[in-house]
């Protein structure tokens, strides 16, 4: 136990080495990250982050420099659920969800850090510890490439010893999504792990059609096929469309999760980390889940993220995100025959090049 003596924050504009596409976000070329460094009184730190797809990261930032050190210095370390809710309802009247719940969610992480590191334990059986070895598909941002870039990639992917992979669909014509995805069933062989992720694109009535055109080829689940606002619509695309549904990226609270589990809206919850509240929060939606009977997969953030899917028995896939952060840590994942391995170091065990952050400070 000791007191929070000081807190750092962070903003950077990490460029990509490809310029990735969805269906909403266009073509992005940069990622902002936005990192939490807490001490203590003892003079141990924690490490938290999160990041956004190119924007907004200056008001998390401000948030993090202007409100939170306030409201959380002088208090205990160890009390992660008093200080997450003391944080939440601090700040909930200007900002509930939105800048505010990623801002919570890298205090949250690099509060998790702090105590898993003075525990001298891989936060990964901090949190339960149920299996260092998690089924883990690379998570392809890909709209725009052509068919043979797309399988050049899945190539590169496969040689980097992925078992399973994403794609994105939700191009103008849903003929061309279905062209795509056969292409890379064909490619890949049947029983080969592929999800297909529309990034909101599709109203109901086109999703439930695309989720009929696309039935054939076997996808392990059909990701945001709609807004993240209309609960009901997914549990009508889930009945009609007859393809298993993931979603969470765009939900920022365990309520909201709730939500859409309760309404069988949803077949594989997908919170991300850095942007649902933080380990506290993710890991009361894997456990709400693991009630419900439903597999929880992960989005994003996945060097933090293979520590939380590794305390969960309902644990589905851990995404490999394309916004990766190997040129800025110093032990990117590990992958051993398509399963990421659970650090065993203490903490969450990223350990950031600040030096080479530093130059990318926005
Ligand atoms: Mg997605």
């Amino acid at each position: 136990m000791a007191r929070i003596k000081t807190i750092e924050t962070g903003l950077y504009r990490i460029p990509l080495s490809v310029t990735l596409s969805d269906s909403t976000h266009g073509e992005i070329k940069a990622f902002e990250l936005i990192t939490v460094r807490v001490r203590d009184a003892d003079g141990a730190e924690g490490v938290g982050y999160t990041y956004t797809v190119g924007r907004n990261g200056g008001a998390i930032a401000d948030i993090l420099r202007r409100e939170v050190p306030e409201l959380i210095e002088g208090r205990e370390a160890d009390d992660s659920e008093a200080l997450w809710h003391h944080v939440w309802w601090g700040l909930h009247y200007g900002g509930r969800g939105g800048p505010t719940v990623l801002a919570l969610s890298a205090l949250d992480i690099a509060l998790w850090d702090l105590k898993a590191r003075r525990a001298a334990l891989p936060l990964w059986r901090l949190l339960g510890g149920f299996d260092q070895r998690v089924p883990c598909y690379a998570g392809g941002i890909d709209l725009d490439l052509s068919v043979e870039a797309l399988l050049k990639q899945t190539d590169d992917n496969l040689g980097k010893g992925f078992r399973a992979i994403k794609m994105k669909v939700g191009r103008p014509d849903l003929g061309s999504d279905v062209a795509r995805v056969q292409a890379m069933r064909k490619h890949l062989g049947d029983g080969f792990p592929l999800m297909a992720d529309a990034n909101m694109k599709w109203t109901v009535e086109e999703a439930i059609r695309a989720a009929r055109a696309l039935q054939p080829f076997d996808l392990t689940w059909l990701e945001e096929p709609i807004i993240p606002d209309d609960v009901a619509g997914h549990a009508r695309i889930l009945a009609a469309g007859g393809v298993p549904i993931a979603a969470g990226e765009n939900l920022r609270t365990l309520w909201e999760f709730k939500n859409y589990i309760a309404n069988g809206a949803i077949s594989y919850p997908e919170p991300d980390v850095t942007n649902c509240g933080g380990v506290t929060a993710f890991m009361k939606i894997a456990r709400l889940a693991e009630a419900f009977n439903l597999p929880v997969t992960s989005h994003g953030a996945h060097d933090i993220t293979v520590h939380l899917l590794a305390a969960c028995p309902n644990r589905s896939y851990l995404e490999a995100h394309g916004f990766g952060l190997d040129r800025y840590i110093e032990h990117p994942l590990v992958l051993e025959a398509g399963m990421a391995l659970a650090p065993s170091r203490a903490g969450h065990g990223v350990n950031f090049d600040w030096t080479a952050l530093e130059r990318l400070a926005a």
